[in-house]
């Protein structure tokens, strides 16, 4: 190790003790990694515990002219938790900072740190009645989530970080530490400064502390599966609910034939609940605070959707009601039991919800005619207009090398959503080395000019983070 990096090890140790630096190489193996994309190489792995260790860090970063990667859990999926390849970044890690964990009941908010995991804050918050409603089939961090504005299972009804995000405790690339940890809903007092912390990947500065906004606990939730001739039934569907139950209307994912033939294959404990695999089938979820004695949750989901059978009978092909965690284990697989039928290329698309039978049309399409040995298992929140275009393959029958494949599946599917669809590249996961070229490509040149005047504001040795938003 070269002198000044033993140094720099040095002065961190003796500032944060020991346990806090890690420069191990099979210490740091966890670091490097993202959980899907992004492979890199760190000086070391730091974890301080306070913000104030957070601020002397980033001071002490400052001195030795070190960049530094901000990390949480190392859950996010567009590999911009981990470092570059250079091995002269520092990982941030934040996985000590989380001994603030404040509910206010009556407030119905917490003050949490920014290292408090998703699961840690629920299981305080359950004894109260409360949760704090962003879910997804990960364990993020506090911060992770307000980096990543993260968006999840229940974004329908309860919506993403940022509309439940009241006040941020963030750290700038200087050490300068800005409080602005209030529990306020209403704050007209110009610019909303937690905002350009959410969703801009760590970019900016890190996020050590948040209040957030909770929500009531449910008393009780029904659940139904419903098989689905095609999209447009889906979105029939869903029409109907909203129209009849929009205020109790929690979830409504959807996952295609394709998607659920790999879970039942690979997945020996969930079965198919339908005489044969669905074209679609789409979960629905509802829930309130009400108890089951002043509402049957689950008689108005079955009535509401026997009402939507006798006008759409056509595109609903079956229904099977509570088994919310059958239901929810075949959503959540879905990724994993992908990745055992070949190479699986995920993209995270939104388009606006009436165009998504359409968007997915045209991607079939154009793949049966360039590349037919390539499968759409899509699947995800189309409640709020998201798809999980999952596409599969076997090498073997590809005929070209997957490092020629990706780009040319990405530039097309990308340009479709964007360009022709007037959607999203990125509609959940945010902006990191994976899809860093499509933010290039389709952010206008006013929008990156703000980016780089915010970055050259806070962080103008450019020292925070692998992504780009300029
Ligand atoms: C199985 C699975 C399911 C998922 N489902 C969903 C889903 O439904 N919806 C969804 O939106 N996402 C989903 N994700 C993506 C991921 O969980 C979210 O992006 C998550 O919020 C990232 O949080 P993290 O703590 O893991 O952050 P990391 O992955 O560690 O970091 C993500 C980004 O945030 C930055 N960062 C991390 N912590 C901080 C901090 N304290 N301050 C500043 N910057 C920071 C990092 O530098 C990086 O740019 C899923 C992931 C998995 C693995």
């Amino acid at each position: 190790m070269a002198i000044a990096a033993t140094a720099l090890l040095d002065d961190l140790r003796t500032l944060l003790g020991e346990g806090a630096v890690l420069a191990d190489p099979p210490d740091l193996v966890k670091y490097e990694r993202g959980w899907r994309y992004g492979q890199g190489r760190a000086l070391a792995a730091v974890r301080p515990s306070t913000t104030a260790e957070v601020s002397s860090f980033l001071l002490l970063c400052r001195r030795h002219g070190i960049r530094v990667v901000p990390q949480g859990a190392n859950t996010g999926l567009v590999g911009a938790s981990v470092p570059d390849g250079t091995g002269e970044m520092l990982v941030l890690s934040l996985e000590r900072l989380d001994r603030r964990l404040e509910i206010d009941v009556l407030d119905r908010t917490a003050l949490v740190d920014g290292g408090v995991l998703l699961s840690t804050l629920n299981a305080a918050l359950s004894p109260h009645g409360l949760h704090f409603p962003v879910d997804l089939g990960a364990d993020p961090q506090i911060g992770g989530m307000v980096a990543t504005n993260t968006g999840g299972t229940r974004l329908l009804h309860y919506g993403d970080v940022r509309r439940n995000l009241l006040g941020v405790e963030v750290v700038l690339a200087d050490g300068t530490v800005v409080d602005a940890l209030s529990p306020l809903r209403k704050n007209n007092t110009g610019l909303d400064w937690k905002q350009l912390f959410t969703g801009t990947s760590g970019l900016f500065g890190v996020v050590t502390g948040a209040v957030l906004q909770t929500a009531v606990l449910p008393r009780q939730r029904a659940t139904a599966l419903v098989a689905l001739a095609d999209g447009e039934a889906a979105l029939d569907l869903l029409r109907s609910l909203e129209g009849g139950l929009s205020e109790v209307l929690t979830a409504f994912e959807v996952i295609s034939a394709g998607a659920l033939e790999a879970v039942f294959r690979h997945q020996p404990n969930l079965r198919n609940p339908f005489a044969s695999v669905p074209p679609y089938a789409a979960l629905v979820e509802i829930s309130s605070s009400f108890p089951e004695t002043r509402l049957d949750l689950a008689a108005v989901l079955e009535e509401t959707l026997e009402g939507h059978l006798e006008a759409h009978g056509e595109g609903v092909l079956d229904a099977v009601f509570g088994k919310p965690d059958t239901f929810w284990g075949i959503r959540h697989h879905v990724s994993e039991s992908l990745r055992g039928e070949g190479r699986v290329l995920a993209f995270d698309v939104a388009v606006p919800r009436p165009a998504l039978p359409a968007f997915t049309g045209a991607v079939k399409d154009w793949l049966a005619r360039q590349h037919p040995f390539v499968r759409v298992c899509d699947f995800g929140h189309w409640g709020d207009g998201g798809t999980h275009l999952n596409l599969v393959w076997r090498d073997d029958e590809a005929g070209l090398p997957a490092a020629e494949l990706v780009p040319r599946l990405q530039e097309r599917i990308y340009d479709l959503a964007v360009k022709d669809f007037r959607g999203s590249y990125s509609a959940e996961h945010g902006v990191g080395p994976h899809n860093q070229r499509f933010f290039d490509a389709f952010t206008p040149a006013p929008v990156k000019a703000a980016g780089a005047a915010l970055k050259a504001h806070f962080d103008p040795e450019g020292r925070l983070g692998t992504a780009r938003l300029w």
